[in-house]
């Protein structure tokens, strides 16, 4: 081998996902035109995903996975990057389709990448990772829908997960009134820690809803879980609120009416990270880099060696992971 790196891999055998940590070699890493060397990546619900192979998120085999990495240039055959650049990226097939960031190093293309904002180390990036983003993709929708403090309380959803511990934080400090909805309420002191005024039991949301409409309760919600949980956020939003849905924890199902989009002018958001526009991309770095406490968020962080990777998979797909999970691929 002439230049080799430490790697998680999937490959299948018998139809099921085998996942190895793996020594790789440079001329083994896939199309690109930026060579980087990663220093983190983090462990996503998504990786879960893939990693036990419990849902069908991998497209192409072997795969390494990891749909966040961040780390620094080491060749570019684009204008847009130099040896020595610092760089994040999320999505795009990062992965999935795209050999991803739990390796020491990746092969990516330059229209992937986020240059590191400046108020960022390359783990805190990870820190955030896709979870935080999307997070902040969903108070940017919640703010373009009319949303600002004072309106009322905001749900958040799977709040002791990486989305929600995040939309706590953002929203927070945003002034807005946080209503953490959890299944772990043991966990009620650490929601608080990151700015929720109340902690619910989610088990008052799980059943799918008993009436079409019930008490305006919400001015919005970001819901990470999808299902019952997602049908009752919206049978209790305020006229004109909105939710923000991204996630899929408790169901892929939606047991919902159109009562609250035609009697209340609700507004349902759909929020997608992997794909979503670059300019959308860099206004939501832009935005964390202004409105998230750093001081907060390595208290919602765990750091992990790459060769726990594997056995964080499970962990994360069992709601066990509190906050996020960041993963030293160098260590
Ligand atoms: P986490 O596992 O960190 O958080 C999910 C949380 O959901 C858990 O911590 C738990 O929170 C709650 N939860 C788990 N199981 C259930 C259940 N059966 N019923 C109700 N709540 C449950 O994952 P992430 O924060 O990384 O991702 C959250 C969701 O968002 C996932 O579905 C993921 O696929 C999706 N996602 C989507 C993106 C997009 O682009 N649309 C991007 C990123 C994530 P608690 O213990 O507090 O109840």
């Amino acid at each position: 081998m002439v230049n080799p790196f430490r790697a998680i891999q999937l490959h299948q055998e018998a139809g099921s996902t085998v996942a190895e940590l793996r020594t790789l070699d440079d001329s083994e890493l896939p199309d690109g035109d930026v060579d980087i060397a990663v220093e983190y990546s983090t462990i996503n619900y998504k990786d879960g995903l893939a990693i036990t192979g419990r849902f069908p998120v991998v497209r192409h085999w072997p795969m390494v996975p990891g749909i966040d990495l961040a780390g620094t240039v080491t060749a570019s055959r684009s204008p847009r990057f130099q040896p020595g650049d610092r760089v994040l990226a999320n999505g795009y097939g990062l992965g999935d389709s795209h050999w991803g960031g739990l390796a020491q190093r990746a092969r990516v293309r330059s229209e992937w990448l986020i240059p590191l904002p400046a108020a960022f180390s390359t783990r805190q990036a990870m820190a955030i990772g896709t979870a935080g983003y999307t997070a902040m993709l969903c108070v940017l929708a919640l703010e373009h829908q009319g949303l600002a403090p004072g309106q009322g309380p905001v749900l958040v959803t799977g709040a002791a997960g990486g989305v929600g511990s995040v939309a706590i934080m953002l929203l927070a400090r945003l002034g807005h009134e946080v209503v953490a909805s959890t299944g772990r309420l043991d966990e009620e002191g650490f929601l608080r820690s990151l700015g929720a005024a109340r902690v619910i039991d989610r088990a008052t949301l799980a059943a799918p809803p008993a009436e079409m409409l019930g008490a305006e309760t919400w001015a919005a919600v970001v819901d990470t879980v999808g299902s019952a949980t997602l049908a009752n956020a919206c049978a209790a939003i305020k006229y004109r609120g909105a939710v923000a849905a991204c996630g899929l924890a408790q169901g892929l199902d939606f047991p919902t009416s159109v009562l609250p989009y035609i009697l209340r002018n609700v507004t349902l958001c759909g929020i997608d990270s992997v794909m979503a526009p670059y300019a959308l991309r860099l206004q939501a770095w832009t935005r964390l880099a202004r409105d998230l406490d750093v001081a907060r968020l390595d208290t919602a962080t765990q750091l992990r060696p790459l060769d726990e990777a594997i056995a964080a998979a499970p962990e994360i797909l069992a709601g066990r992971v509190r906050g996020r999970l960041v993963i030293d691929v160098n260590a």
